[in-house]
């Protein structure tokens, strides 16, 4: 079997290793970070996420410490009047043989990396650098540290620098917004009764507020809102509770309960990109939000990476050792349409805003979707 690197550590490249892993291959992980940390975040799984988590032996562990809504609301910001309503829960599960699970994007995190082997993770490991051979690839990093891989599968999120090595410089577009975003106890409402999850739409700005726990003890939510003056990305970067309260004026009492309750909040720097034209080159593959970027106004952005790594390891299945480039080759023109059609249906952020034909994203099996033919 082949060695296979894969740069970073995020959702996409974690499920990539803990499937390649199971599948007989040597694969190593290597992550710019120090450490990893639960930051205050959520993140919804569907169906055609879960179908790959499953396989990766998850399920039972992210049913255990997810919430399972019985609906997705969509509601006006104001009056509360309902848009639309998406049934999940049982429902849900019964159209589409998997659930929709609420959860702390950590706590999702936390169970992939305890489906990889940890020896092979490797931390403090920023890739500086790579050399693409005909028979391997050669990499180096920001400690020294060198290395060489079979294949090199670029998990490095939207500032890619594989990205970048294989198309060139190019900045991803910031759209003048901003996400603030942050969980907490949902005592701190006081009693105050909020719904499971709802997705309250402004005129030129949303709120998404939604359980993450089981028992509804904790509380996420996540903004987009104007701010074409801030560009910081970062994980632990504060933003200013003041002026997210002003800015969610005249919101449903709801939304006002949920920003007064919350003791602090972080902030993210919106950005996406076009679909890219490539997403590999020779043995080296880019995966997740290094080939498609995108807003997070459909929450596909991880489960998109997830079933690339789904597909990703039935290309290699198939693929001999000495080819890798083919195996890649036929990842991308299997997976490039489906990525490309998500990543401009977000940017468009309709979704769900009214009866929505949702079959196409949660109905998409990874494992079962036909492989594309190349020469
Ligand atoms: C506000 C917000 C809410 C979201 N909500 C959802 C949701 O509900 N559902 C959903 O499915 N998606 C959601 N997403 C999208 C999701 O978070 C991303 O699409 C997903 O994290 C992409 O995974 P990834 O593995 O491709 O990249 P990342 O998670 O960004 O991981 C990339 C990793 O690579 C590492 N790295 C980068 N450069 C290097 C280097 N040179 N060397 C070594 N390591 C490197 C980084 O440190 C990082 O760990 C949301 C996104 C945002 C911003």
């Amino acid at each position: 079997m082949s060695t296979i690197a894969i740069i970073g550590a995020g959702i996409g490249g974690l499920t990539a290793a803990a499937l390649l892993q199971r599948r007989g291959h040597d694969v190593h992980v290597y992550e710019q970070a120090k450490q990893f940390a639960r930051v205050g975040a959520g993140i919804q799984q569907s169906a055609n996420a879960m179908r790959v988590l499953r396989a990766i032996g998850l399920e039972e562990r992210l049913r255990s410490i997810a919430f399972q809504p019985a609906s997705w609301n969509n509601r006006e910001w104001d009056t509360g009047t309902v848009k639309y309503e998406l049934p999940l829960g049982e429902v849900f599960e019964q159209r589409y043989g998997a659930p929709y699970l609420l959860l702390h994007r950590g706590d999702l995190h936390a169970a992939l990396f305890s489906a990889v082997d940890p020896a092979r993770v490797h931390l403090d490991m920023q890739l500086t650098g790579l050399e693409s051979l005909p028979d391997g690839v050669n990499l180096r990093f920001a400690n020294g540290h060198e290395c060489r891989a079979d294949a090199v599968i670029g998990a490095d999120g939207v500032h890619s620098l594989i990205r970048e090595w294989m198309l060139g410089r190019e900045e991803p577009r910031f759209t003048g917004r901003v996400a603030y975003r942050t969980t907490f106890k949902a005592s701190l409402l006081g009693g105050y009764a909020i719904d499971d999850c709802t997705k309250w739409w402004g005129p030129d700005r949303h709120i998404v507020i939604y359980y993450i726990t089981p028992n509804r003890d904790e509380v996420y939510f996540v903004t987009s809102l104007p701010e074409p003056e801030w560009r910081n990305e970062s994980w632990s970067a504060r933003g200013d509770l003041g002026q997210l309260r002003a800015a969610f004026a005249g919101f449903h009492p709801q939304v006002q309960a949920v920003l007064e309750a919350c003791p602090e909040v972080y902030k993210w720097a919106l950005y996406e990109r076009d679909p890219l034209p490539q997403w590999s080159k020779g043995r080296v593959a880019l995966l997740g939000d290094a080939c498609h970027p995108m807003v997070p106004y459909m929450a596909q952005g991880a489960a998109t990476a997830i079933e690339d790594a789904a597909v990703l390891a039935r290309c290699l299945d198939e693929a001999g050792e000495a080819a890798i480039p083919r195996a890649f080759q036929r990842f991308e023109a299997t997976r490039k349409a489906r990525a490309s059609e998500i990543q401009l249906t977000s940017h468009r952020n309709q979704w769900m805003s009214k009866p929505t034909a949702a079959d196409w994203v949660y109905g998409y099996d990874a494992w079962t979707m036909p492989l594309a033919d190349v020469a």
